[in-house]
């Protein structure tokens, strides 16, 4: 379970984050979407101290911490307790796609390395790369330094993990392999945090869907809900806006 209480975030006078109440319970699949700017990746980064917030208090299963009062280890524990994907996959360019998800084991989660390289094995097969094993990122597809990147977040067994518009850098064709990985960890209920344009895993996969605009949770209930009957006007300003570019883009 994560739950956000007035959690808040200040660039210098820009309020990004307007005291933020956001409750996922274990197994769920929560999407965010909203206009670009609004503060969606700002919010992830907070989850885990990516940006250090200004306010409010953030729960990640059992340890609730007060983001004023935060110690290191509390925002080491934060940062155990989620796993994270980025755009542009962020792998170490220097490691092979085993070492890759091997490492955060190493390194945040402190395990054996024999453990680590085993349970490193095990991630890759599940993501249909067990063959890329020593292959380096420079060496693969979009889509597959994405898949590695989540297998990476998958090896730690983290509370959440929270994904940061996992596809919108990669070409197309590439597309729905990665959201195909993403639909399998859905479906084992792992608890998932996406930010997302892709309004067809919305619609399909998650259970509920956010719209935040200008630094709050303008709306928020199940996909049928949300895509069919909006109610707040900037909800639906927004959805006429992202149908209008993917039926453009088709
Ligand atoms: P989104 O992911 O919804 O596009 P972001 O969370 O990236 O939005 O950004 C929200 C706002 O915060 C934007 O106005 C952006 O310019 C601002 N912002 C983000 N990071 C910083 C930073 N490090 N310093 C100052 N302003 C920032
Ligand atoms: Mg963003």
């Amino acid at each position: 379970m994560i739950k956000l209480a007035s959690l808040s975030k200040h660039f210098g006078k820009t309020v990004v984050l307007d005291e933020i109440d956001l409750t996922i319970e274990k197994g769920e699949i929560v999407v965010i979407i909203g206009p670009s700017g609004t503060g969606k990746s700002t919010l992830l980064r907070c989850i885990n101290f990516l940006e250090q917030p200004t306010a409010g208090t953030i729960t990640v299963g059992d340890l609730t911490v007060d983001v004023k009062q935060a110690s290191r280890a509390d925002i080491l524990s934060l940062r155990r307790q989620t796993a994270f994907v980025f755009q542009n996959y962020a792998l170490f360019a220097n490691k092979t796609a085993l070492q890759n998800i091997a490492e955060r084991l190493l390194v945040v989660d402190k395990w054996p390395k024999e453990k680590a390289y085993e349970k490193a094995r095990e991630i890759l097969g599940k993501i249909g790369l067990a063959e890329k094993a020593d292959a380096y990122p420079a060496s693969m597809s979009g889509g597959q330094q994405q898949r590695v990147a989540i297998g990476r977040a998958m090896a730690a067994g983290a509370e959440v993990i929270l994904f940061d518009e996992p596809t919108s850098s990669l070409d197309p064709e590439w597309v729905e392999e990665v959201l195909g990985l993403m639909k399998q960890l859905a479906a084992e209920r792992q608890t998932m945090l996406v930010v997302t344009h892709e309004m067809s895993f919305a619609r399909d996969v998650a259970d509920r869907v956010i719209f935040v605009d200008g630094g709050h949770i303008v709306e928020q209930g199940p996909p049928s809900d949300i895509f069919q009957n909006p109610k707040d006007p900037r909800t639906k300003d927004f959805l006429k806006k992202i149908i209008a570019t993917s039926e453009a883009a088709l």
